[in-house]
């Protein structure tokens, strides 16, 4: 089995379809414009569906597309069909805005696709503007139901939790997903990448969410998917509603962290707060071939040491601190978060 230098294995491939993205959420591409990729520099279907297969071969049970914002990416569903007939992918998943699902449900499903990740903070409408400065919750809800509509399970809604901002949405948010059968998943808000401007004060640690929570609703702690997956869940009492919370800054899982990221234009990244990546695609534009891609690959897991989150848990509580601005990492939307 191929591990890292803590032992851990490679199971989970996030994959970002692109870098482009129709939203400026404040938490993660603040700006108005960026320097985006070249289109010639993207990896196409062809090339991502190779690595794709590599990756699966050297251990990879699980993949998830994003970005960016994935359904920009022009017929992503012939990306699905090609990536949902690897035979020995357990589980294929797609993490969106929502806002153009409504238009692209079917054909994501009649594709292979079985189950969504959907980003939604607020049920508010002049907040959701506040945090996305583009586009309209009324988009995204449709989208939303459209996916409930063509029977993807689970459809999970990720939310982040800035102090100040949305923090007030948590229980509408856990209402609404009670009432509509969606399973819902707080995330800390976290320092990836370098424009978000991230404080500690900002972040709504899992305690307080659950606390809150806790006032309304009963449930029962669940743990972590396959004992590793970065959300320990809860199940909601008398629901089939499924709780998350994925508390990177305050519990960090390095340990069982055993997720690769493959950028828009081909780079391997080992960690969400990686400063640089590996470039795959050089060597696949090349002519490398399969067998010296899946030895590059190892090569690249067997030397992994990362474990950027308990570094800033210990950081955070020294005597020194932790500055986010100190660290210098990729952007979310050309990682894939
Ligand atoms: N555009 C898609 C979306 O928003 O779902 C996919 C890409 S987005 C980068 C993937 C996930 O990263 C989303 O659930 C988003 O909420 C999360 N994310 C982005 N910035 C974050 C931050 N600073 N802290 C925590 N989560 C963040
Ligand atoms: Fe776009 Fe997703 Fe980032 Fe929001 S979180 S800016 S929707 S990539
Ligand atoms: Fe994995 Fe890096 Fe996140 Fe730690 S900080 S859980 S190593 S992605």
């Amino acid at each position: 089995m191929l591990i890292d230098t803590f032992q851990r294995p490679i199971k989970d491939l996030r994959i970002s379809v692109t870098d482009r993205c129709n939203f400026r959420c404040s938490y993660c591409m603040p700006f108005d414009e960026y320097v985006w990729i070249d289109r010639e520099e993207i990896l196409t279907f062809e090339e991502i569906e190779l690595l794709a297969r590599v990756f699966v071969d050297l251990g990879v049970e699980r993949i998830r597309l994003t970005g960016g914002e994935p359904l920009l990416r022009k017929d992503l569903h012939k990306l699905i069909s090609r990536l949902s007939s690897i035979d020995s992918l357990k589980d294929l998943c797609l993490t969106t805005n929502g806002a153009y699902l409504a238009k692209q449900a079917a054909e994501l499903k009649s594709a292979g696709l079985r189950r969504i990740n959907l980003s939604l903070d607020t049920l508010d409408h002049e907040k959701f503007k506040k945090i996305v400065k583009r586009g309209s919750l009324s988009k995204v809800l449709e989208g939303l139901f459209m996916a409930k509509s063509e029977g993807f399970q689970p459809i999970k809604i990720n939310a982040v939790i800035e102090r100040g901002v949305n923090d007030e949405e948590i229980i509408p948010l856990v209402e609404f997903s009670m009432k509509h059968g969606f399973d819902i998943r707080f995330i800390e808000f976290m320092d990836v990448g370098n424009a978000n401007k991230w404080k500690s004060d900002k972040m709504v640690p899992k305690k307080e969410i659950l606390k809150e929570i806790e006032e309304k609703f009963s449930f029962e702690e669940l743990g972590r998917e396959q004992g590793r997956a970065p959300a320990v869940d809860y199940q909601l009492s008398g629901t089939t509603t499924r709780l998350g919370v994925i508390a990177s800054v305050t519990e960090p899982f390095c340990s069982g962290c055993t997720r690769a990221r493959l950028t828009a234009d081909g780079k391997l990244v080992t960690c969400l707060f990686s400063e640089v990546g590996e470039n795959l695609k050089m060597f696949l534009r090349q002519g490398a071939s399969v067998q010296e891609m899946k030895d590059l690959i190892k090569n690249i897991w067997k030397e992994r040491n990362d474990r950027y989150s308990e570094k800033r848990w210990e950081a955070l509580y020294s005597e020194n601190g932790y500055r986010a601005e100190d660290h210098k990492k990729i952007e979310m939307i050309s990682l894939g978060g």
